[in-house]
């Protein structure tokens, strides 16, 4: 084992409380493939691994004493599942909604008809979209094309309906963060949108090399400290180890894991991140 890998597995983070539950709707269903995504996209595009809304059901009832905050709805493209209508509202009957989507279901209609659903619930829906760059060249280069215009419209037609949004920014292109907030601010500026530092959220992008260094700083704003996901397959730590054998859990809420050994490559990125990389502010509900 490496030296590394030692220190490492020495690290660990337990669960304090359960404020994020995270439910991927679908492992692999995206009606877009960017070249960088970390999925492992099968070869046939119709893949439908959708999770079944008696699984969501269940989840939500046996946290039902957990102080969650937010219900993220996340994939590959949560937006695709057949029955998202009702996972959303049935969502929304427990918490306020987080939907991590890539923004190209956004119509004009879709952003009225969910303001209808939200104004049926006591709680919000959130939304975050994702972008690589400020440069349509640069993001579509990550991404894939169309992609930069697509997140652009779907904001136009959520700000034109007042849903709060999070740009998620993969800082691919190692930019500083105040040239980054700054470029977004003036784009939006010019399509008559106002952007707050609060709707930019950026993460430096993970790496697959380790590195000590990275390792030795202070893991105090982790995901897993107050997030779990529910898969198909059953409970894992975060998005990130989403049906990972190693940030496996559980199979239900029933009986899961608190405590994780943070030991992939993807906890090096959240430590050095020194955010969470998921969750959102709970402070802007
Ligand atoms: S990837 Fe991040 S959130 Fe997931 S277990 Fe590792 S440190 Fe925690």
């Amino acid at each position: 084992m490496s030296t590394e890998n030692t220190l490492l597995c020495a690290k660990t983070c337990t669960l304090e409380e359960l404020n994020n539950l995270f439910i991927e709707l679908t492992e692999k269903n995206c009606n877009q493939h960017c070249k960088q995504c970390y999925i492992n996209f099968p070869l046939n595009k119709k893949v439908k691994d959708f999770i079944s809304i008696d699984k969501i059901k269940e989840a939500i009832k046996q946290t039902e004493n957990e102080k969650i905050n937010c219900i993220y709805l996340t994939g590959a493209e949560p937006m695709t599942h057949p029955d998202f209508n009702s996972i959303l509202r049935l969502c929304l009957k427990r918490s306020n909604v987080c939907i991590c989507t890539n923004g190209s279901f956004i119509n004009e209609k879709k952003a009225r008809f969910l303001k209808k659903v939200e104004n049926e619930s006591d709680y919000s829906i959130i939304f975050q979209l994702p972008l690589n760059h400020y440069n349509e060249i640069k993001n579509d280069d990550i991404r894939s094309r169309g992609s930069f215009r697509q997140v652009l419209h779907a904001v136009k037609n959520l700000n034109k309906y007042d849903f709060y949004i999070i740009l998620c920014i993969t800082n691919s292109y190692k930019e500083s963060k105040k040239q980054i907030v700054f470029e977004l601010k003036n784009i939006f500026k010019n399509l008559d949108i106002i952007i707050d530092d609060k709707n930019i959220k950026i993460n430096e992008c993970w790496e697959k090399t380790v590195n000590i260094e990275k390792t030795e700083e202070n893991n105090e704003k982790l995901d897993c400290q107050n997030s779990r996901i529910l898969t198909t397959k059953g409970i894992y730590t975060c998005p990130f180890l989403a049906n990972d054998y190693r940030g496996r859990m559980g199979t239900d809420f029933s009986n899961y894991s608190k405590k994780v050994q943070l030991e992939t490559d993807f906890c090096i990125t959240c430590i050095k991140n020194k955010e969470q990389m998921f969750a959102i502010d709970k402070n802007i509900f």
